[in-house]
């Protein structure tokens, strides 16, 4: 069932104007593929991009309930601070589709189109944007690709909720070392009030414990704990009890509110302002400074630039150290014939590892890079074909003149 709707209208009676666009794809192999042109098409409108930016993301694996949170979300941004924004009992909920059933969806990161501008205590407006990140567990994709997923959630937001506790989304961010903002886990079915209640203050209880270092723990998660610590100045945890059956295993159900467990609604209420209220916006923050949407697209530029510079060194150390080990200074003298057959291995080697790096910006972006690429292979294998000549000479003709003439090349 999916329930999404040309012109979906919220529950406070306003028209939702925007709708779920994709901003980052993740391909069939494994390919990130950040769509600039919808996030400068978003982020450049002329009425936000000199405006400070808070994005909000929520992260987590497939059916735990994010694109419905995010459809409160939506609620409360739309009810512009109207005390009812939850919504009447019968208003199907509407926005970032939801569905139930187990069926696949895509992998990767949804941004929803349309900004809601608010004003911070100081009076300062600033632009708030919903995104919806998605990664899989099932065996289609590979924990890397939901590090990735979450890495890049993690590089766009001010605050990001992860629905459940996730260890993967820190595992593989050597590259996201820089410190972030709010990392807030959401544990939803919470089903021990007993032991730490509903929302936020049981939530700190409880992260307290999760991220406990001790000796007795496996270094790895040791060093998990240090380094999610290490990544975020702020780390919250909320626990949300169950929203009820009829929410978890209704094919029918809509996202009304009368089918929805009161504990649950009642938390909704907390949650949402708890990071949404005009007081608790987070502006996003790079190295410290506060961004307008603006710089937010520059930095992705920087950063889909810096992946795939990365990316041709790598590519190119790969062939320059192929090549050595065939005619190499201590190797000896090739034919010609045989050192381009060598050349075109290592060449389309290292072009396929530049194709399959991780790196954004998608195949147009990443054009000129490769031709780039192309461009200082072939410059290295004049330098291996001139030094495998040299070698030639030498041991053909051993007089001092042309030993001198090989040395000066
Ligand atoms: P997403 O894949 O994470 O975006 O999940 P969806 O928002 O599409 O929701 C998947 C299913 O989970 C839907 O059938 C929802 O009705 C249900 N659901 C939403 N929130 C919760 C929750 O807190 N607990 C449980 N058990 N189910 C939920
Ligand atoms: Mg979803």
């Amino acid at each position: 069932m999916e329930n999404e709707n040309p012109s979906p209208v919220s529950a406070s009676g306003a028209l939702l104007k925007g709708k779920p666009l994709q901003v980052v794809l993740a391909g069939e192999e494994h390919q990130f593929e950040l769509d600039e042109g919808i996030l400068e098409t978003v982020l450049l409108d002329p009425s936000i991009q000199d405006k400070k930016v808070a994005i909000v993301s929520v992260a987590g694996a497939f059916r735990k309930g994010k694109s419905f949170l995010l459809d409160f979300f939506l609620r409360y941004l739309n009810a512009k601070g109207h005390p009812d924004w939850l919504g009447d009992d019968e208003s199907p909920l509407e926005g970032f589709s939801w569905r139930g059933g187990s069926e696949r969806e895509t992998t990767g990161i949804l941004l929803w189109s349309e900004p809601f501008i608010c004003k911070l205590p100081s009076g300062e407006e600033v632009v708030v944007l919903l995104m919806d990140t998605q990664g899989a567990f099932d065996s289609e994709s590979t924990v890397k690709d939901c590090a990735t997923v979450f890495a890049l959630s993690t590089m766009i937001s001010s605050v990001q909720l992860f629905t459940e506790y996730g260890r993967l989304a820190l595992e593989d961010n050597d590259n996201v070392s820089k410190p972030f903002q709010c990392l807030e886990f959401l544990v939803r079915d919470w089903s021990f009030p007993y032991e730490a209640q509903y929302g936020a203050a049981g939530g700190r209880k409880i992260l307290e414990r999760r991220l406990q270092v001790s000796d007795k723990q496996h270094s790895e998660l040791q060093q998990i704990r240090r380094h999610i610590r290490s990544c975020f100045k702020d780390i919250g945890c909320f626990l949300m009890p169950h929203p009820g059956l009829r929410v978890a295993t209704n094919p029918h159900f809509d996202g009304r509110l009368k089918d929805i467990e009161s504990d649950f609604k009642e938390q909704l209420k907390v949650l949402v302002p708890l990071l949404l209220d005009e007081s608790n916006l987070v502006v996003k923050e790079i190295n410290g400074v506060e961004i307008t949407c603006r710089e937010l697209v520059e930095y992705f530029k920087a950063t889909a630039e810096a992946n795939n510079l990365a990316a041709v060194s790598n590519a190119k150390n790969l062939y320059q150290k192929e090549m050595e080990t065939v005619c190499g200074g201590d190797q000896p003298y090739l034919h010609p014939d045989a050192l381009e057959r060598e050349h075109n291995r290592y060449m389309e080697k290292a072009l396929e590892m530049f194709r399959v790096a991780r790196k954004m910006g998608g195949p147009q972006f990443s054009q000129p890079f490769l031709e780039q690429l192309q461009t200082e292979i072939e410059q290295l294998y004049e330098n291996f074909q001139k030094h495998n000549e040299g070698k030639n000479i030498f041991s053909s003709a051993r007089t001092p003149a042309v030993l001198f003439t090989v040395l000066a090349i």
